[in-house]
């Protein structure tokens, strides 16, 4: 039997960080494909869309100026500029799905996670890294989808991400697709069964 059969629990909301190349989005998608319980979170950006990328699934493509107005009328969660473009969480969603009791997962910068952290302090966080440094240039260049340049600035900001992994809950060295993903899994039921996310089953059980 599962605690939220007694008692009403709230969500959780998961943030995964890493350096670009690393296999957050791989890692989302096949934790979705295991468990239709994970739901993720779309982000809105500035960036252009990479080819095969479709507004509302990888992301909701807009420009500055809307994302600028959605941040002043409080519709962003929290938001990062990550090489030159700004990236954002949608709040209502991610409120809905907390109160919902759902399982949340948000693809975000390092400074996006130690926002929503110090927002909601019942998030967990996850950093995800390469099995190496090199390991790490090979997938960004074997992704294909950016220019030497943005290659470039992509590698300088992993090196400093990384140095930041000390902030996170939990790490994972992601070097096997399945086996991150079902660490990921363990980790969301083992958070489920804190205390402090079922305080007060013991008077909702006592009831009966
Ligand atoms: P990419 O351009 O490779 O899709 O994403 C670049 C970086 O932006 C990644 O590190 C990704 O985790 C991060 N990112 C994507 N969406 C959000 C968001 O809503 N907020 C923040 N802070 N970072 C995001």
């Amino acid at each position: 039997m599962r605690p939220s059969e007694i008692h009403k629990v709230k969500g959780i909301l998961i943030t995964l960080s890493g350096p670009s190349g690393v296999g957050k989005g791989t890692v989302i998608s096949r934790l979705m494909e295991l468990s239709p319980e994970i739901k993720h979170s779309v982000s809105v950006t500035t960036r252009p869309p990479r080819p095969g990328e479709i507004d509302g699934v990888q992301y909701y493509f807009t420009d500055k100026e809307h994302f600028e107005n959605m941040i002043n009328e409080g519709e962003i969660l929290e938001y990062d500029s990550y090489c030159g473009h700004y990236y954002g969480t949608p709040r209502k969603p991610i409120v809905d799905a907390v109160e919902n009791g759902d399982v949340t997962i948000l693809d975000i910068t390092v400074p996006g996670s130690l926002s929503v952290i110090s927002n909601f302090p019942e998030a967990v966080s996850i950093f995800l890294l390469p099995p190496s440094f090199s390991e790490l240039i090979r997938r960004l260049e074997s992704r294909g989808t950016e220019s030497p340049e943005v290659m470039q600035k992509r590698l300088a900001k992993a090196y400093h991400e990384i140095e930041m992994t000390q902030n996170f809950d939990y790490v994972l060295v992601n070097d096997d697709l399945d086996q991150t993903a079902g660490r990921i899994l363990a980790i969301s039921e083992a958070e489920k069964h804190r205390y402090k996310r079922l305080k007060g089953i013991e008077e909702a059980l006592l009831k009966h």
